[in-house]
């Protein structure tokens, strides 16, 4: 079974993915903490104000407390500000209630640096939600639509905690020292975090991958707080064990850390194959591959069809190969791995499949022309017009169906039958196929071969449109696989 490294050959691409995971596992072990320290933040700020005998108050935008101009936030003055005071409501204004103002300039002086990020904040949720004024100690921008801690990333929660003095306490050093003190822990993670998402070459030395480690275990492990908290713990140990390529990971983890690295400019996607983790970064580009094609069939199709963007599929490792239109053959398959009765379940067998044809196999890219689920989807693979890899000797004057799963003693599902049917009326109708096309077993050219499966052989061979492979048909000379 894979792990990482079979995954991905450059050892240096690999450590930029283990890197942006350390930094989704750091993240997690810090969540729970940092929400407790902002909902305490929270308290004493509307403790000490309220218990003045004044009533909360949601009814003030952050605009209304600023005034006009604001030094970084207003571009023009008064009736002309574009930014923050731009309609009638948000003009500047006192907080009827008089608690909103101060809670206003206590965040002020709560920050390191007396430099709030009130772009990102919204006043009328300060009173019921803690992590609107957490907010105010994030960078500048970015975090409007942020509003928990489980949607904000790891330099939003590093910010929080360097730049509010309320977690003076919480650290064993002191906090952001200025030179020539050296940076303390979150100045490095801070570090990290914006190194590893902007890294252009998605590389990363192995010299730096053990500084990174170094550094968020020394975090999650630091002797005041985070070493008596659970989560922060358990973190500390994924770590260590992604460290020595021994983690598993459960699909909940998957999720939430796909979640934590989302809108970073890289998209990663995580899969869990049998506990193994396997793990890409997909980019808009590659998502893109084959966008022509794939609206040329869904336009046209009454079939449930699975394009390449749907499935995630790598891009095809080399120039495409094709076919001259229509070919008059078409070889049934059978994978001989998973069977799947959702979309959700096909979409992981097929980057399962087409893991196992590029990176093992070293083919270009999946072998087959249209690959089917049980689920009766049509995952498009290389699609009609691009030479396969499928039947040896017929690849390019042919297109393959390949049916997900084991056919030998059962039949693929009435749904995944008619799918078969539906898609080869499509592809005479497309000028794919001829209208006399020949449909034929992999085994009809493989005999070796027990694919596509006993029982499915047997329904095929009364299909009408099937024939033998035999001395009075025409085949090419072989070729070797693409
Ligand atoms: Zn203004
Ligand atoms: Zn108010």
């Amino acid at each position: 079974m894979a792990g990482i490294a079979d995954v991905l050959t450059e050892s240096e691409r690999t450590n930029w993915l283990k890197s942006l995971l350390a930094i989704a596992i750091a993240k997690s072990g810090v969540e729970k903490f940092v929400e407790k320290e902002a909902t305490t933040l929270h308290g004493n700020i509307y403790n000490a104000i309220l218990s003045s005998g004044a009533v909360a108050c949601n009814g003030c935008h952050t605009a209304n407390l600023l005034k006009c101009p604001t030094r970084k936030i207003c571009i023009k003055v008064g009736a002309q500000c574009t930014s923050m005071h731009d309609t009638a409501l948000k003009q500047p204004r006192p907080c009827p209630a008089n608690v909103c103002n101060r809670v206003l300039d206590e965040i002020a002086k709560q920050h390191r640096f007396s430099n709030p990020s009130w772009k990102n904040t919204s006043a009328n949720h300060w009173s019921s939600n803690p992590w609107q004024i957490a907010k105010a100690y994030f960078p500048p921008d970015g975090y409007t639509e942020t509003s928990s801690v489980q949607d904000t990333d790891f330099n939003g929660i590093i910010s929080f905690m360097m730049n509010c003095k309320h977690f003076n306490n919480t650290f064993s050093f002191p906090i952001a020292p200025a030179k020539p003190h050296p940076p303390c822990i979150l100045t490095k993670a801070r570090e990290i975090c914006r190194t590893i998402r902007h890294s252009s070459t998605s590389k990363v030395t192995d010299t730096v991958l053990q500084d990174i480690f170094i550094t968020l275990t020394s975090l999650l492990t630091g002797p005041q707080c985070l070493a008596h908290d659970a989560a922060a713990q358990e973190a500390a140990s994924k770590l260590a064990k992604l460290q020595s390529n021994v983690l598993k990971l459960t699909t909940a983890d998957i999720i939430n850390y796909e979640n934590s690295c989302k809108g970073h400019g890289a998209e990663v996607e995580w899969f869990n194959f049998d506990g193994e983790l396997i793990f890409n970064k997909i980019t808009q580009d590659q998502r893109l591959c084959d966008a022509e094609e794939e609206e040329l069939v869904l336009n046209m199709s009454t079939v449930t069809v699975v394009t390449r963007t749907q499935w995630y599929a790598k891009s095809s490792k080399e120039g495409a190969k094709y076919m001259t239109m229509p070919v008059s053959h078409m070889f049934i398959h059978h994978t001989d791995m998973n069977e799947c009765v959702s979309q959700t379940e096909c979409v992981i067998e097929m980057r399962k499949i087409q893991h196992l044809h590029q990176d093992i196999n070293g083919w270009a890219d999946i072998a087959y022309n249209f690959v089917i689920g049980q689920d009766g989807g049509v995952y498009i693979g290389r699609g009609w017009d691009r030479v396969g890899a499928h039947t040896l000797g017929w690849n390019n004057v042919s297109i393959s169906f390949a049916f997900m799963g084991n056919f030998t003693d059962k039949l693929p599902t009435d749904d995944a039958l008619k799918a078969l049917e539906e898609a080869l009326v499509l592809g005479v109708k497309l000028g794919k196929l001829t209208p006399d096309f020949k449909l034929h077993g992999h085994r009809d050219a493989r005999p070796s071969m027990e694919s596509p499966g006993q029982k499915l052989y047997d329904r095929i061979r009364k299909h009408k449109h099937y024939e033998p492979i035999g001395p009075n048909i025409v085949t090419v000379s072989p070729k070797s696989p693409v």
